[in-house]
């Protein structure tokens, strides 16, 4: 089956100022679009794909180690999990069951922020920081490149794009200020919790 671009599940204005048109412009028009194109190019040639679903391309890509089809399947699946991950007016704690959760795995939000914030500005080169569920506890991860948690035994409940096309026009080198950004007024609580169940 061949694999389509999803729409954004907002306005391209609608994450400003914190996230501008012009880079959901580029990163959901250029680099997610690009990423589907390719994979659906490499998947001509592997008619033992054609009926898988992105999640099963992505699972036996990474078993076969078929890097092209992975990286870009990969990446096909991370930016609209990134997409629902953002709202307007987002951020700061979440509430009831989610923060609870938090509070168990984490002892406080401000351990939660500052593990997750870690991540992702350790992150060396290009990949992504996640909030996932493993073994029935809350815990962080990054990985590189097109790395997801899928391949390793965890569920994604929040992920963070920090390759460098993510935030470089708005905040050019500052990584450190978009993550901040990203926690304090962007994070989709709600689309969190969802994943959980
Ligand atoms: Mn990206």
């Amino acid at each position: 089956m061949a694999h389509e671009l999803p729409k954004l599940p907002y306005e391209m204005t609608a994450l400003e100022p914190h996230i501008s048109r012009k880079t959901l412009e580029y990163h959901h028009g250029k680099h997610h679009q690009t990423y589907v194109t390719n994979l659906n190019n490499l998947l001509k040639d592997h008619p033992t794909y054609a009926t898988l679903s992105l999640e099963e391309v992505i699972q036996r890509s990474f078993g076969e180690k078929n890097t092209s089809i992975f990286n870009n399947a990969a990446q096909v699946w991370n930016h609209t999990f990134y997409w629902h991950c953002m709202r307007p007016n987002g951020g700061g704690q979440p509430g009831g069951d989610l923060l609870a959760l938090i509070h168990r795995d984490f002892g406080t939000y401000e351990a939660f922020r500052e593990a997750f914030t870690q991540a992702a500005l350790t992150q060396f080169g290009s990949g992504w920081a996640w909030l996932v569920l493993k073994d029935g506890k809350l815990s962080i991860m990054k990985t590189g490149n097109a790395d997801l948690p899928m391949v390793h035994g965890a569920k994604a409940l929040l992920t963070i794009d920090v390759w460098e096309h993510a935030y470089y026009i708005d905040y050019h080198n500052l990584r450190a200020q978009y993550i901040n950004i990203f926690l304090d007024h962007l994070v989709n609580w709600d689309f969190v919790g969802s994943n959980m169940a």
